[in-house]
């Protein structure tokens, strides 16, 4: 599997608009791989995008891909599908106000995702509507498993109580790979699914020194709900027999750099800090 990974930030994108902090201030000097845009990755052999931040066409625009043929949602959180309305930007056809038919995009999503779509809205009503209409996307609705191609997705669902988060786990010619980029706590460890993979792509939770401003997180705060530490992901990553673990959703609060990242992938084997135009290939 050719991976790439388009956006390697979280939710606050690196630089931070008018932050001047250390790291976003060498991010604004520099650019990539010291900037970082949100959370989003392609899958080369099946045209998948999966996650639309709000800076996806830009990232699709500095890459080498030349066709999206399927988007995946994770969630539907603001950081994760802000940009949706790349499909539009992708397939109209600005003559007729529809779409260019060979470019319409096939939306593979779990059910409970097809479900939360017409949540998202504009002052017209809720944005799937519009983009069905106009042939933009189409959507293919799955329960647990599906195939593309030679490429087989199964959805892992992470209970977060008010929606639920996938976690989607790719499968190529005896080759794993695991995306789990947001929000993936209960990690469902425990299921055959996710053990032994040859790639997990996961978040490193919540870097507990060195913050901005100081910031200690208290035992009962409410960012441990949604994330596991570092060492908490280290861990899961061992435990599951990950071979090979990329870590993305970077957020800018973590206060550290690309360098810094590089001396901390030194420390540890089997672990790598995405950045944004990442390949990687499995
Ligand atoms: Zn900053
Ligand atoms: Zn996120």
């Amino acid at each position: 599997m050719k991976w790439k990974i388009l956006g390697s930030g979280g939710c606050q994108v690196i630089p931070k608009p008018l932050c001047s902090c250390t790291v976003c201030t060498q991010a604004r000097t520099k650019g990539v791989p010291y900037s970082r845009t949100g959370p989003s990755a392609y899958l080369h052999d099946i045209g998948l995008l999966i996650d639309t931040p709000a800076e996806v066409s830009t990232q699709l625009n500095h890459s080498n891909i030349a066709r999206v043929d399927h988007l995946m949602f994770t969630h539907l959180d603001p950081d994760h599908s802000e940009g949706f309305r790349v499909v539009e930007q992708i397939a109209l056809d600005f003559r007729t106000w529809s779409a260019y038919l060979e470019k319409r995009i096939s939306l593979i999503v779990p059910d409970k995702i097809a479900k939360r779509l017409s949540h998202m809205k504009s002052q017209y009503g809720p944005i799937i509507d519009y983009y069905l209409e106009k042939d933009f996307v189409k959507i293919t609705p799955f329960r647990d498993t599906v195939q593309i191609k030679d490429v087989r997705i199964t959805a892992i669902p992470v209970d977060r109580g008010s929606q639920t988060v996938f976690i989607y786990v790719f499968e190529k010619s005896g080759r794993k790979v695991i995306y789990a980029p947001c929000d993936l706590k209960p990690f469902p460890e425990h299921l055959n699914e996710v053990q032994n993979a040859d790639l997990l792509i996961i978040q490193p939770g919540i870097f507990e020194t060195r913050l901005k401003h100081d910031f200690i997180y208290s035992d009962d705060h409410i960012s441990r709900t949604t994330l596991y530490t570092f060492e908490q992901t280290m861990e899961i990553a061992k435990r599951i027999g990950a071979k090979k673990t990329v870590f993305v959703h970077l957020e800018e609060y973590w206060n550290r750099s690309y360098d810094d990242y590089r001396a901390l992938e030194q420390k540890h084997s089997g672990i790598s800090f995405a950045y944004d135009g990442m390949q990687i290939e499995v």
